[in-house]
């Protein structure tokens, strides 16, 4: 498997349509990036895939949409507004501003400027990663508000309502996917790193004494969820946090990291928070944050452990490990050998030519497996530079209607990886498309 740099993938991100940079016109934002027609359409799968696993396959966890704009008191309670921080150094030279603890220190061993190489830096302070804004009106300080950097603490100060609505109890969990920011310091490597993000994250909440257990599940269930989908087991690894590296909530935490095309980096972090959230907002709040056991007639603080993953930083892993380039008749093709639910398209209809009498007859196919699958409809250019197309694009099935499909009502389905053809009569379509994409 050819293993791409990540200029292949900037380059096929931006050419066909999965990840533009924001605000091109204006000469771009701040490492924001916008999702393209395919970009839209794999994210939403890298969700959807994680929801599925997470909630649906599952009769322990439920699922929960918290707002992003919240309140001081959230943050002030959870340790954020004072530990949330990067260390932060200022270049005297160049002005650039770096993080400390992603600056490697040279073969003498001196820290440079990755800008100027200057060695005149600053002494390393703490920088407040969360986005503050004023909610209404007037902007004074009564009105402050944030934008939630992680999802987390959503599921943690609803603990009650979803305890009394939901009739679940340890070990149980809460879902939730959706944005959220932080003001990084140095944003980088495409997507892998921006100022606003997706997350998807489980807090899954145990009796303490389980919580060791529950903590080695999640951390084989989560790389396990990784490898089903696509991405080789050694290009995958887990690594344990040393006590200097564990957030300030953590009592152990292990990230689930994939090989980038710069090294190793998280995709997503397992941790055992303990009670350590729902014990802050139970004190500044005023209330019990707690699971009555109606079987020992007591109540008790459950331990949270917690896999938190990004959306876009596995989008972009999933991109990578099924990118690929190989022959086929002589030529060399690009192909992205995507799994049939993370792919943007699972099938493309493509008439052989724009002929009058062809294009009933694949509207009707496209009629056919739209409900069963996400399909492309193409009809311009060689059949041959179609296929192509849709190989880069990862497409696992396209559908060719050509002129003996008037003939005999059947079409031709050629398979993404084998390029093999098989002839299928259009009646037993949908079902034979619905069978090898998994539907
Ligand atoms: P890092 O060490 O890379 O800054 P983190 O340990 O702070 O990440 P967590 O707080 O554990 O990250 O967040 C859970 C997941 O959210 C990460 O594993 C990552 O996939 C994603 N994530 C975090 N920060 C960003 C970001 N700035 N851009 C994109 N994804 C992010």
């Amino acid at each position: 498997m050819a293993a791409p740099d990540l200029d292949d993938i900037v380059r096929l991100c931006k050419q066909r349509g999965f990840v533009f940079p924001s605000a091109e016109i204006y000469g771009g934002f701040r490492s924001t990036y916008d999702y393209g027609p395919l970009g839209a359409l794999m994210l939403r799968n890298v969700k959807n895939l994680w929801w599925r696993t997470m909630v649906q396959l599952r009769h322990d966890v439920v699922g929960l949409d918290a707002a992003i704009l919240s309140s001081p008191r959230i943050w002030e309670a959870s340790g954020h507004l004072a530990n949330f921080t990067d260390p932060l150094v200022d270049c005297r030279s160049c002005n650039e501003r770096w993080r400390a603890d992603h600056l490697p220190a040279g073969d003498d061993g001196v820290v440079r400027c990755p800008n100027c190489a200057s060695t005149d830096l600053t002494e390393a302070r703490a920088f407040n990663m969360m986005f503050k804004t004023h909610v209404g009106p007037v902007e004074d300080g009564a009105n402050e508000g944030y934008l939630r950097p992680e999802t987390a603490q959503g599921h943690f100060v609803n603990f009650s309502n979803v305890l009394q609505t939901s009739r679940k109890k340890p070990p149980f969990g809460i879902a939730q996917v959706g944005k959220s920011f932080r003001n990084e310091i140095t944003p980088g490597n495409f997507v892998f790193r921006t100022r606003e993000f997706e997350q998807m994250e489980l807090e899954f909440f145990v009796p303490p004494a389980e919580a060791d257990e529950w903590f080695e599940y999640w951390c084989r269930e989560r790389l396990e969820w990784y490898v089903r989908y696509g991405i080789a087991r050694e290009r995958l690894r887990l690594r344990h946090h040393d006590k200097e590296e564990l957030s300030h909530y953590s009592a152990a935490t292990t990230d689930i990291e994939f090989l980038f095309p710069w090294g190793w980096g998280e995709l997503e972090g397992v941790a055992n928070r303990t009670d350590y959230d729902l014990r802050a907002h139970s004190e500044a709040s005023g209330v019990r944050l707690e699971y009555f056991d109606q079987a020992t007639g007591e109540s008790y603080m459950p331990y949270v452990i917690e896999p938190a993953a990004g959306a876009t930083r596995t989008m972009m892993a999933f991109l990578i490990a099924a990118y690929d380039t190989d022959e086929v008749g002589g030529e060399a093709r690009s192909v992205l050998r995507l799994h049939p639910d993370i792919a943007p398209y699972q099938v493309a209809v493509l008439p052989l030519s724009r002929k009058e009498t062809l294009v009933p007859v694949a509207e009707e196919v496209l009629g056919l497996l739209q409900p069963v699958a996400m399909c492309d409809y193409d009809e311009t250019q060689s059949i041959g530079r179609r296929y192509r197309r849709q190989d880069e694009i990862g497409t696992p099935l396209c559908v060719t209607v050509d002129f003996d499909s008037l003939d005999d009502r059947a079409v031709t389905i050629r398979d993404r990886d084998t390029t093999g053809q098989v002839r299928v009569p259009i009646d037993v379509l949908a079902a034979e498309v619905a069978a090898r994409v998994g539907r």
